[in-house]
């Protein structure tokens, strides 16, 4: 699998060691492939050990989270926090809540990150927390009792200058909301510890929106340089229907595209007219709904059970906008043979091995979550920023910065893969440009 032996010998040592992290050893493998021309040229790295430390995350954290249910009954769940890399900055990383989530999970999600966020441009380390709660069905009141007994443990680890979390997958403005409070209440503090805060104590404008927006500014942006085309008269299909997935319907829309399919874990709604996104902010921002409620409302709208049928329906952009691994080698076949040319991560790690191997021998123009999604990230970069200054900055200028970042996120990208002789190779420009700016900091700060 690899030939350069430096490269060989590190990954080895992560399956003894994490065998049993599978979607670890994924990140770590796709991350890898892209690596080895990298550290045939700079034999720095290996002197300075610096993949077997990159693969190491600097602590780990994984604790109990007991809390009390509506009915009275104790209930425990799972905590993690991973501060995997501090190179370039304090930790920085979401947090998921969700029944998937496991030390595996958390891990592959702060390794990604650490790549993302040197992208960025931005000093920002690598992170990523959660736990196994699922707020599903759960009450504002248990959902705030869990974010408060989860906060109790994990302000002990983090801070605005030691790492700083954000939302991910279930964790939006009302869990940040509480997270906050709970901290402000433990260290009689108020400071930037967390982003993705509502605007009345510290948040960004846009950072709802930053992720979504993001993933279409970088995909323009590659449809412009690389194919002298744009997202104005495609067809989009979007899976998902939460925060990335609304927000990159929204700009695609204002973009000129027709987005025709919305989905979440149960099933997907296809829409020939377009979505009505309008209709999916109320079903799923106004009463936590389910998406098949989208085509109870809408005539001619169709719901399919099932997640993965998204993939069957005929799109020239694909962007998988909701969790790891949901387009496998099948459903990648099935995209590439109804028509569809790009596809561009909103999710992390959304695509199997699988599926990138049938993007790359179909020619495919592929934008790899590291760089497409980094827009999230960025912002709560920008947050961080406001919040230092005790400054709030207008809409249009974090919108604007945003997109000069995604700009500068694929130009980088497409540079790095120019450079090491695969032009428009995005996933290989985006782990060498991501890696070469943190693996020079780790050698210039010796051995750690
Ligand atoms: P949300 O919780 O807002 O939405 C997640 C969406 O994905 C929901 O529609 C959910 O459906 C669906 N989903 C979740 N798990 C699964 C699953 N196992 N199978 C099928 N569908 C699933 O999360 P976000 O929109 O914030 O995150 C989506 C993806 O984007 C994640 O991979 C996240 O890591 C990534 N991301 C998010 C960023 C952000 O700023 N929020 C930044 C960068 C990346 P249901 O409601 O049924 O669970």
């Amino acid at each position: 699998m690899f030939t350069n032996e430096y490269v060989k010998r590190v990954y080895q040592q992560v399956e003894r060691r994490d065998g049993n992290q599978p979607e670890f050893l994924q990140a770590v493998r796709e991350v890898f492939e892209s690596l080895e021309p990298v550290v045939a040229k700079h034999p720095e790295y290996e002197a300075n050990g610096v993949l077997e430390r990159l693969v190491e995350p600097e602590r780990v954290v994984k604790f109990r989270v007991a809390w009390t249910d509506d009915q009275g009954r104790v209930q425990v769940n799972r905590g993690y926090r991973v501060q995997f890399n501090s190179a370039i900055g304090p930790y920085k990383g979401g947090l998921r809540f969700h029944p998937t989530v496991t030390e595996s999970v958390v891990k592959f999600l702060g390794f990604e990150q650490i790549l993302k966020n040197s992208l960025t441009g931005l000093p920002m380390g690598g992170g990523k927390g959660g736990s196994d709660f699922d707020p599903k069905g759960r009450s504002d009141a248990e959902v705030m009792r869990f974010c408060q007994a989860f906060m109790t443990e994990l302000q002990r680890h983090i801070g605005q200058f030691t790492d700083v979390p954000a939302g991910d997958i279930n964790v939006g403005g009302r869990e940040i909301g509480y997270l906050f409070g709970q901290y402000k209440r433990l260290r009689d503090e108020y400071s930037g510890v967390l982003t993705g805060k509502d605007m009345t104590f510290g948040g960004s404008l846009a950072r709802t929106e930053a992720t979504g927006y993001g993933l279409c500014y970088y995909t323009q942006e590659a449809l412009k340089a690389l194919r002298q085309d744009s997202l104005q008269g495609k067809t989009v299909s979007i899976s998902g229907s939460g925060n990335v997935a609304i927000f990159a319907t929204e700009k695609a829309q204002q973009l000129g595209a027709k987005v025709v399919t919305a989905s979440d874990s149960d099933g997907y709604v296809y829409d020939p007219d377009g979505i009505d996104l309008n209709l999916v902010k109320d079903i799923k921002l106004g009463h936590r709904g389910r998406i098949k409620e989208y085509a109870d409302r809408v005539q001619g709208a169709e719901y399919h059970e099932g997640c993965k049928g998204v993939w069957t329906v005929p799109c020239d952009i694909a962007l998988p906008c909701a969790t790891q691994n949901e387009i496998d080698e099948e459903s990648a076949g099935t995209l590439v043979a109804n028509g569809c040319t790009v596809v561009c991560e909103g999710a992390n790690m959304p695509s199997t091995p699988g599926a990138i191997a049938v993007y790359q021998e179909q020619g495919l123009l592929y934008g790899p979550a590291k760089a497409a999604n980094a827009g999230g990230v960025a912002v709560s970069g920008l947050e961080m920023s406001q919040n230092s200054l005790r400054l709030q900055w207008t809409f249009d200028e974090v919108d604007q910065r945003l997109k000069d970042i995604m700009t500068d996120i694929f130009q980088k990208s497409y540079e790095a893969s120019k450079e090491y002789g695969k032009p428009g190779d995005l996933m290989l420009g985006a782990n060498v440009a991501g890696f070469t700016k943190v693996a020079d900091a780790m050698v210039a700060q010796g051995v750690l």
